[in-house]
This record gives C-alpha cells, structure tokens and sequence, in this order.
C-alpha cells in the first residue's frame, strides 16, 4: 500500500505537532475526546429520526484503555465513524481552507501556542505524545471499515480492516521517554482519569475506564487485592447547568472543596445564568478564609474557563479583578473557542463583557451579605478586608466609587467595624468632620492622648489599625461631602470660641518658654504649642502637611532609600501639673528645662509609636530625674 503526503499545510500542522514545545502536551486527551464527543452527539441526533440506528442514549460511551506492554492508548467511540473519504479529507487534509488562507498569512506571528488556537488542530494533537497512531473508522450505514494510519511526517496510509461496530478507535503508540520529555506518565491508567476529570468532566457522554483499586480480600482482615472495576470517570453533568433549585447546599461545598481543596465551606455561592451581550453560566465561590499565600506573590488569581463545558484554562486571570481576587471559580461560555490561546484571550471583547458582569454580581452578593449578615460579612472582612481596601487605594482611587460601600473601619464608640455610611449618619450635629485616629491597635489608640477629647465631646473616631487604612482615606479625601480629618494633624480645633481666647492668652504669656523649649530640640520639632485637645496627658506630637506620623511609620517601614519624616508639633497640655513645674523651671533652671523638654518630647514619641533616636540617653535623664525625686 503506498503512503500518501500529507497536504502541505497538515504537514506544517503536524511538524509543529510532532516537535511541539508545547507545555500542556496532556490536552491531546481532551481534544480527541472532544471529537469522540461530537461524533456521538451527530449519531445520537440521527437516532432521534432514524430507528435504524438501534441505539438510545443510554448505549453511547466512550472507552478508554490502556496496554502499557504495548505502549498504547485506545481511545474508542461508537458515534457516527468516517467513511474512506472521510478519513482522507477529515485526517489527511485540513479541509477548512478560507479561514485557513487568513492564518497563513498571519502565521509568522504566531508562536506554537497560537497555532494550535489558529488552527482548530484537535486531532494533530495526538502526535505530541504519540510515534504512531492509527485510527479505524466504521461510518453509520457503512458496509465496510477502514484504517488510517500513520507514523507522522512521512504521511499516512488508508487500508481496510475489520470492526464490527459503527464507531472509532484511536490507537496511539506513545513516545518513548526522553531526559527533558517525559510520555511514560500518559500509560499509567491513574493519570488518565486525573486528566478527563480535569478537561473533560462534563462531556455529555460516560467516558468508562478499566481502573485498578485495592480491597480486603472477602474474609479477611488484613490481605488486600487488587481488583479491576469499569468506571465511569467523567461526571457528565457540570452542576453549574443545573438549575439553580436543583443543587443542594452540599453540593456546591463538595463541588468546592473537591475542586480547591479548600475544606471550610465557603461564605457565600453565587451560581449564575447569564443571557445578552455574553452567554455564560458562572459558578463563584467566597471562601471564609484566605488561603496561605494569599498575601503574597506566589498567589495567581484568576476562575477556570470552560468552552462548552471543556476546560480551556484553569485559571484565566482577566476574569477577576485584583480587589476580588480572593474569589474562586469557573465560567463556562460557549461563546469562546475551545482553542483560544492566553494571548488571544486578552483581547477578546467577549471575555471583558463577563468580566465585567461578574465583577458586579460579587460586589452585590457583598453588598447583600454587609446589609442581611453582618457577622458574615466582618468574618469576610477579616480575610480580605485589606485587599478591598488595597483595592479601593490603588490608582488613585479608581475603584472607589465600586468599593467604598463594602468597606469597614472599627469605631471608637461602637466598639466594632462600621461603614463609611454608617459613621456618618451618627454623626452628631455640630459635626462637621470624619475624625480618625491611625495606630498600631484599638487599645493602644484608646489610650492616645489625641483620641481622648474628641470622644469626651461625644465623636465617634474610626480607628486605622492596617497600614494602608489611612492612605485610602486620604484618596478619597471626603466622603458623603464630609471631609476626612485626623485627630492628631496640628490645627486640630475643638476649642470654643472661650477657651480659644484663653489659649491664646496663655500662648502669649509662655511665647518665651515656648520658644525656649523648640530650640532646645533643636529642629526635631517645626513648634511647641499649647494644645487645646490634651486632657489627662502632659503633651503629645500631632503633625502638620502631607505626611502624618502614622505615614512616617508605615512609608519609612518600607525598603526605599528615601525617608520621609512628618513635620511634628509637640503640643502641650497647660492645665497639666507638669506644665506648672515647666513654668517654674523656665527662667530658673534652664539645663533642667531642657532635660525635662526632651525627655517629653522623647516620651510623645513612644506614645506615638515612633523609636527614640537615642533611647540609653533617655534613659539616664529619666533615672536621673527619679533618684532626685525618690
Ligand atoms: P476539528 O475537530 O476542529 O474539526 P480535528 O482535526 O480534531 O478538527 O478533526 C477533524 C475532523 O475529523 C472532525 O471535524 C471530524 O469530522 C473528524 N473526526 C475526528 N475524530 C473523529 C471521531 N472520533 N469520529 C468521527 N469523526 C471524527
């Protein structure tokens, strides 16, 4: 029998096949089953008008078996088969020459990914993995049967054979392992299975396997054996088809933690139908809890795609937002190529529009959970929270308008996390601005002298313990037209119009002392004032500009060359005792004087949570001190 040539493009096709750099080699598998697939469903369609076909739905199926002697996989169907013809055009030539004209003249563009995307190129495949491959083909209301065969390149053969039933067989003989190319993994039955449930799930039809699985022998207790059961490994069915109504709880969390081993059930499940611009069935899920790496780098966001109910790609990254990238799942639309490429991807218009609609559904079924369960939703907070607030900061704020509502600031007053909108509906009516306070934790900011007199005159403060917190203030500098204001920025009024004239009264009568005490800390302060929010404590740092204290911290924190430094005031409290004593020392004892200024100034920037620049200093002029006063 003579071996045919391929025609010119399959042979291009094919070389690329054959010497593919291709990573993911294993979607051979779900491209011949894809076909196997499509020619049951033809057979299946002409059984439903033609009774000559004798089968019902029930009988069709797809075999898979392996000879690991032989080094073969068999791949078997009893769809509608090829005719002779048919094995020629359909495996012998690629037959879809207009779109196949656009590609040649594109296909210097390309890499080897793109081509098998450009191509539709399902049954080349095979010879990634395999030296030979032969396929028999019995075509419904076909007498005979014939084979078509080839060792790659070189070109193929069509001869006639015997099979009995209508159908195909594909028979692969898999390459022999090489140091960098391993094949051997695709003749061990277990992979196999791994692989159809991965790409092929939810293939309408059984695809039945020979698998191997170990037992107690009968009567004993202690002997295994290992017997060979037929399964069917593919589920057929994906859950997110089925109706809504139909899919109990426990079958979206077994669904969920099979698929990311994830083993608290998710928060919330938002299974959705989608008709319009894009066709599409989505199934996502909130995790409680934020998987280890989250945080970091190595973690890749992204849901799985799925074309038709084939998975095309497991984790597509452009479906899913960086502020919802804590969220898992799938898509499912049969209006992308089951051959669309990573690159191709990107730029498809369809993809953007479900983007974009699932981008809104999670907000709202954020949305829902913050107004119907509270508990829920701070437990949800807790894991991602900093990544909407990450979110709602980056690019200047360019998400604000779709995050601001989700996100929550723990409240003085309410002793919990609350809403932007819910802080400003307490807010009392002389109120003119959102206070907040940024520090290391709740206790400690309730012990920050700045916090102590706004809430004495009955402000609620939002208390910024996550370094970001307070740059996303500052991006939104206002919200509902109240303007955002930090407890500790100098300038701070409080004051009635009263004791307004008497600070200034006694700014003017300790403007020397004041004066003193800036020089004696010799630039590290750009004042000392007197301060109208002090209550209990003698004195504390609060800051004028851009930079506040708490942005010194969190930026000088980072391993950037340049530091910054917050222009500090220290401000101090005049109905103190110690100020009483500052008083009798100024004129009196001017090294005292000094002492005792730094080691305040020292002191407000612990309370601060700033380092002290020399703390074994300060701590000799604190014992010091003591030993004269004890
Ligand atoms: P595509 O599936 O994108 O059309 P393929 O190269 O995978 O391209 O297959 C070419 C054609 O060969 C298919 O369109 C189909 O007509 C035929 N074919 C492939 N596999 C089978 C099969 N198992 N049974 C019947 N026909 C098949």
């Amino acid at each position: 029998m003579a071996v045919k040539q391929f025609k010119s493009e399959s042979k291009r096709l094919l070389d690329l096949m054959i010497h593919s750099i291709y990573t993911h080699k294993e979607i051979f598998l779900r491209e011949l089953i894809s076909n196997a697939s499509d020619a049951i469903d033809k057979l299946y369609f002409q059984s439903l008008t033609d009774p000559n076909v004798g089968k019902t739905r029930e009988d069709f199926q797809i075999r898979l078996t392996v000879d690991k002697a032989e080094r073969q996989i068999t791949l078997s169907d009893n769809g509608v088969g090829m005719t002779k013809d048919e094995l020629e055009q359909n495996l012998g030539v690629i037959a879809r020459s207009g779109t196949l004209d656009f590609r040649r003249e594109n296909a210097e563009k390309l890499d080897d990914l793109n081509v098998i995307g450009q191509f539709g190129v399902g049954f080349y495949s095979a010879f990634m993995v395999a030296a030979e491959v032969s396929v028999s083909s019995r075509a419904y209301g076909a007498d005979e049967a014939w084979r078509w065969h080839s060792r790659g390149a070189e070109g193929y053969m069509i001869e006639p054979c015997e099979k009995a039933e209508v159908g195909t067989d594909i028979v692969l003989t898999v390459k022999k392992d090489e140091p960098d190319e391993h094949y051997d993994e695709f003749l061990e039955t277990r992979r196999l299975a791994e692989l159809v449930r991965k790409y092929s799930d939810y293939i309408r039809y059984p695809i039945r396997m020979d698998l191997e699985h170990s037992r107690l022998k009968e009567g004993s207790e202690s002997e295994y054996e290992t017997v060979v059961e037929t399964e069917t490994v593919n589920s057929m069915v994906p859950l997110w088809r089925r109706n809504r109504s139909e899919v109990t709880e426990e079958e979206y969390h077994q669904f969920y933690r099979d698929k990311f081993y994830d083993f608290t059930p998710p928060l919330r499940v938002i299974h959705a139908a989608n008709e319009g611009l894009a066709t599409y069935h989505a199934l996502l899920f909130i995790p409680k809890q934020a998987p280890y790496n989250y945080y970091t780098k190595e973690f890749e966001k992204g849901l799985a795609l799925y074309s038709s109910g084939v998975m095309i790609m497991e984790k597509c990254a452009d479906l899913l937002p960086d502020h919802f990238s804590f969220v898992r799942g799938l898509v499912d639309s049969q209006d992308l190529s089951l051959n669309i490429s990573r690159e191709m991807l990107q730029h498809d218009r369809q993809l953007k529009v479900i983007a974009a609609g699932l981008e809104k559904r999670i907000k709202n079924e954020l949305l829902k959970m913050l107004r119907e369960e509270r508990e829920t939703y701070d437990a949800f907070f807790e894991s991602f929270g900093l990544q909407l607030k990450a979110g709602a900061y980056t690019g200047f704020g360019e998400n604000r308008e779709l995050l601001q509502e989700l996100l929550l600031f723990y409240s003085a007053a309410q002793k919990k996390r609350i809403t932007l909108a819910e802080y400003v509906e307490s807010m009392k009516e002389e109120q003119e601005v959102i206070y907040y306070a940024a520090g290391a934790g709740v206790a400690a900011l309730d012990r920050m002298p700045q916090t102590e007199l706004v809430r004495e005159r009955g402000f609620d403060i939002l208390y910024l313990t996550d370094d970001v917190d307070e740059f996303v203030l500052r991006v939104f500098g206002t919200f509902a037209d109240k303007k955002f204001q930090s407890v500790s920025a100098s300038g701070l009024d409080l004051t009635t119009e009263e004791e307004k004239k008497q600070a200034e009264e006694q700014t003017r009568t300790h403007a020397e002392m004041l004066r003193f005490m800036k020089d004696a800390l010799d630039g590290k302060v750009a004042d000392v004032t007197l301060s109208g929010r002090l209550k209990s404590h003698p004195a504390c740092l609060t800051s004028r500009g851009e930079v506040s204290i708490e942005m010194e911290k969190v930026l000088n924190a980072m391993p950037t060359p340049d530091k910054v430094a917050a222009q500090k005031v220290l401000e101090l409290n005049a109905a103190h005792p110690l100020f009483a004593a500052l008083d009798r020392l100024h004129g009196a004892d001017s090294d005292k004087l000094k002492t005792v200024t730094e080691i305040l100034y020292n002191q407000a920037r612990l309370v601060e949570g700033l380092p002290v620049e020399d703390p074994a200093a300060h701590a000799e002029a604190v014992c010091a001190l003591l030993a004269e006063g004890l």
